[in-house]
């Protein structure tokens, strides 16, 4: 396996564990933010020396940071095959600003609904909540969207269909959704699809296309922090013909080429969409992250994770008493980001062992994907209602979820195989004792 654990910061950092004595650190938990990469450091190293704000300043130093900063944007644009003439790549804080943005932004006509699959993290569901009637796409058992239901949708809707909100990859299963293909059919049925590519980011290329493809993605979201350059930075590449129509979504400084009392002409893109100083600085380091993970390659990349994917499933399914949600196989069609439960154990509690004990970072919970993990824990809708109750009343244990494990440059055979060992000593009741506090928190 290539050595990608050196690029990464951090990742020989070692913790106290209470069954393995000081160990090194267990990152297991890429899915929910990832380490710089030491090329990110770097770059942000070196433009915080030569730091001053982008745009209209004369001084060296602010013409350096601009440069760098549109530099930036150039390379993402490339990293994401956007067709610059058609669509602007404008830099947001996270893919949820992405996505809030790109909701204001888009035309519905009144009448029109957006079509929203029910593996969506709040982030690409809440937003179209807001500005439009959303109709669900089901999920099958195993967690994939339910393809046939969407055709069937985008047929009866066709025409009335402003956007399919859709995400690269699910960040709970790991399941790597055929969007070129979604785009095709949401296109024929006049829709926009609107692509978060928060999980699929860090693990597959992304590939927008020119607008003559019928395959083509109209919208992409995306998170530094998820891209190994946790420095504030995320990317939102729409239609030009969008994003430079009517007033900006958030006006102030940056948005204008001129106000007077009574007049504001509007910026040309992407100024008018990035209001007020936009995140430099995680621009630039994000820029250097995937220039360097294109150095490594993604065949490489992806590759290795298949590898640690396949070793952890096959470790998880060889415990007694582990449920995997979703695909157990590993294969490209999938990322090595993995939800399971230990059936004889609360999710937190299972997590705060690994956590604890094993010195291994995961998470659990619902993932701010609460209808997806309701679908595969197989809770209905009253049943959800019931929980949101519980909820409302302060009373926070007990609440169904699970554990997620996901993989990530830094990760090795030595990583998985620890978890697979903590896992099956949690399954086997190796353990210590842990009590639930109000809060849903185990200790
Ligand atoms: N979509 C998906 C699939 C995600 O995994 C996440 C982060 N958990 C988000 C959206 C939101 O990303 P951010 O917090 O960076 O806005």
């Amino acid at each position: 396996m290539t050595n990608l654990r050196r690029c990464v910061v951090g990742a020989e950092e070692r913790v106290g564990t209470r069954r393995l004595g000081p160990a090194t650190y267990v990152n297991l938990d890429h899915a929910a933010s990832t380490p710089p990469l030491q090329a990110a450091l770097d770059a942000l190293m070196e433009a915080v020396r030569w730091y001053a704000n982008v745009h209209r300043g004369s001084g060296f130093k602010s013409r350096w940071t601009t440069q760098r900063f549109e530099a930036a944007r150039e390379r993402l644009v490339a990293f994401v095959h956007a067709d610059a003439a058609s669509q602007a790549l404008v830099f947001v804080r996270n893919t949820t600003e992405a996505v809030n943005h790109i909701a204001r932004r888009v035309p519905i006509p009144p009448g029109h609904v957006v079509i929203v699959t029910d593996m969506e993290h709040h982030s690409n569901d809440l937003p179209w909540r807001r500005v439009a009637p959303v109709v669900r796409v089901g999920v099958r058992p195993d967690g994939r969207v339910d393809e046939a239901e969407l055709r069937d949708l985008l047929h009866r809707h066709a025409g009335r269909v402003a956007v399919l909100a859709a995400s690269g990859a699910s960040n709970v299963t790991g399941w790597v959704n055929p969007v070129h293909r979604w785009a095709a059919w949401a296109h024929a049925a006049g829709a926009r699809i609107v692509v978060d590519a928060a999980q699929l980011a860090p693990h597959r290329p992304l590939d927008v296309r020119s607008a003559s493809d019928p395959e083509h993605l109209d919208v992409l979201a995306f998170s530094g922090h998820k891209l190994y350059a946790p420095f504030g930075a995320g990317v939102l590449v729409a239609p030009r013909a969008i994003l430079g129509a009517g007033d900006p979504a958030e006006v102030g400084g940056g948005t204008v080429d001129a106000v007077g009392r009574d007049h504001v002409v509007w910026a040309g893109l992407p100024d008018r969409e990035e209001a007020g100083t936009p995140v430099i600085l995680g621009a630039i380091a994000l820029a250097a992250a995937v220039d360097a993970i294109e150095t490594v390659g993604w065949p490489t990349i992806a590759a290795q994770e298949c590898v640690l994917t396949e070793r952890a499933l096959a470790g998880l399914g060889n415990a007694r008493g582990v449920t995997v949600y979703g695909g157990q196989d590993a294969d490209t069609g999938r990322l090595g980001v993995i939800a399971f439960n230990v059936d004889s154990v609360p999710h937190g509690k299972a997590a705060a062992i690994l956590g604890d004990e094993w010195g291994i970072g995961t998470r659990s919970g619902c993932f701010c994907a609460h209808p997806y993990v309701q679908a595969l824990l197989g809770i209905d809708g009253p049943g959800a209602r019931a929980l949101a109750d519980r909820v409302v009343a302060g009373e926070k244990r007990g609440l169904p979820g699970m554990v997620r494990a996901s993989i990530g440059l830094s990760s090795t055979v030595e990583d998985i195989d620890r978890f697979v060992a903590g896992v099956g000593a949690i399954a086997g009741g190796e353990h210590d004792d842990y009590a639930e506090d109000a809060g849903g928190e185990w200790a």
